[in-house]
């Protein structure tokens, strides 16, 4: 996707690692232990379909092993090579690290085009590419833990699972081996939801601190905000569906692969989805104006701009066109690293991918410490909460009595009061805190030191710090 002229993805990344190190202090030989993947494994594999056998192309690379499993997700695309996916599992590195999962990073992917196929040719092809991974344990619950990204999901997720299992019938944490399945497959609810709740979350923290919105000029909270959507795949959707009902932002532009439709009223997410769903495209949608060049649109005035599909989106070529003084980057690398200078200096604030779009892997955490806990998620915290609960209630009931007050709870709100949360309250309330406290992290470097300027290189340097930190306690 990047334009001549620059960096790879990977080097991208690479490029803004380095920015961040050098205002560290560490040795040459660990910062180059950190940056470098470790490891690319490169498959091809046959598969017959249609009567004659096809080849696929696909990869799984491990970029940091100073916490196993390593995490991240599998990604189809024909645009999918190793550059790519070496550039998304350092990424998933540095998000593990900034949001506190315990895990190193990871990524795959596979050179296919989802839609090319019907569901049960794609079942024998992700069935075949997951039993090369699970062979050479870059499938496996104690080591590397796949999920989806780009071009899959739960369906996907339950064919590796079910893959794993069969070749691993005694293994009682077989469901761990894989995040993202869905909930009747040993999933946890709100996964699918969770990278735009994530980038929700995010943006709602951001408006929390007046210095900040400053930071990027903008003022009030988020009520009233026009918002522009670059993709309308799953974590598009759901982040704008989110900030659009609850939030109250208006999304005045949806750009997807076939143009973009422009609202300045604001676009009703659910209903411009549905058409999505039933025409797989944008071109005949009854409201707002549907334009075939998307990517002006991409350059259109707005408060916040989400680019949520793929990599390098905005580069070089269209940088310093970008009006939107916010960007938050819901997928990974949205922004090339020439782009990001050019934006830096414009005074665009960027709120960087490694923690936008880290509710994902946080909730697949959750997802994988119920696989390995075997009980379902919130089960204990739920009973501790209602007996707690109960306590509460007792106490209010007995000193209302003794001292002759006469108060009784309205029977309405005790009944919800003794019940406790259910698993998508705790998920979300654990991704909300998870959320807060990264984007507290990166804050406290972004304003505590004179050196760091960008809420990217503040992002970088607390998780590259933690990386180092496992990296020394471990002896190296
Ligand atoms: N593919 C997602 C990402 O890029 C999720 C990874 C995961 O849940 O392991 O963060």
């Amino acid at each position: 996707m990047s334009v001549a002229g620059e960096p790879s993805f990977r080097e991208s990344v690479d490029l803004m690692f380095k920015r961040a190190t050098a205002l560290m202090d560490l040795s040459p030989g660990l910062e180059e232990k950190i940056r470098v993947c470790n490891s690319t494994y490169t498959v091809r594999f046959g598969v017959r379909l249609r009567g004659k056998i096809e080849t696929f192309v696909g990869y799984r690379s491990v970029h940091s092993e100073h916490m196993e499993p390593v995490k991240g997700g599998i990604r189809y695309s024909l645009g999918v090579n190793q550059d790519e996916v070496e550039a998304l599992a350092a990424l998933m590195t540095y998000k593990c690290a900034l949001v506190e999962t315990p895990f190193g990073g990871s990524k795959g992917g596979l050179c296919v085009d989802p839609r090319q196929w019907d569901e049960h040719e794609l079942e024998q092809i992700t069935r075949r590419f997951a039993y090369e991974l699970i062979k050479r344990d870059l499938i496996n619950p104690a080591q590397n833990v796949p999920a989806p990204d780009m071009g899959t999901g739960e369906r996907e997720m339950a064919w590796i699972a079910d893959q794993y299992a069969r070749m691993n019938t005694t293994d009682i944490n077989a469901k761990a081996c894989v995040t993202g399945k869905p909930p009747h497959a040993g999933g946890i609810q709100g996964r699918v939801e969770a990278t735009g709740r994530g980038v929700q979350f995010g943006l709602r923290e951001f408006f929390r601190y007046r210095e900040d919105k400053e930071a990027a000029r903008l003022t009030g909270d988020l009520d009233g905000k026009r918002v522009i959507v670059q993709g309308l795949g799953n974590v598009g959707y759901h982040a704008a569906k989110f900030l659009s009902e609850e939030d109250g932002v208006r999304v005045i532009a949806v750009i997807e692969r076939d143009g973009a439709i422009i609202d300045e009223k604001g676009i009703n997410i659910e209903e411009l989805r549905q058409h999505m769903n039933r025409t797989g495209g944008l071109a005949g949608y009854p409201k707002g104006r549907h334009v075939e060049d998307g990517s002006a649109v991409l350059e259109m005035e707005c408060d916040i701009l989400i680019p949520a599909a793929m990599e390098g989106v905005i580069n070089l070529g269209n940088a310093a066109r970008i009006k939107a003084p916010l960007i938050i980057e819901a997928a990974n690398g949205p922004v090339t690293y020439g782009a990001d200078e050019i934006l830096r200096k414009k005074g665009t604030l960027i709120i960087p991918d490694m923690y936008a779009n880290a509710g994902g892997v946080t909730v697949s955490y959750f997802e994988w410490v119920k696989n390995l806990s075997h009980i379902r998620f919130g089960r204990m915290q739920r009973r501790a909460e209602e007996a707690r609960s109960r306590l509460l209630v007792e106490e209010l009931e007995q000193l209302s009595a003794d001292q002759g007050l006469g108060w009784s709870l309205n029977a309405d709100f005790k009944q919800k009061f003794l019940q406790g949360s259910d698993e998508l309250a705790l998920v979300r309330s654990g991704l909300d805190d998870t959320m807060r406290t990264a984007y507290q992290a990166m804050r406290e470097v972004w304003h505590g030191r004179t050196d760091v300027h960008d809420l990217r290189v503040a992002a970088y340097i607390v998780a590259i710090d933690r990386v180092a930190k496992t990296y020394r306690s471990k002896g190296l």
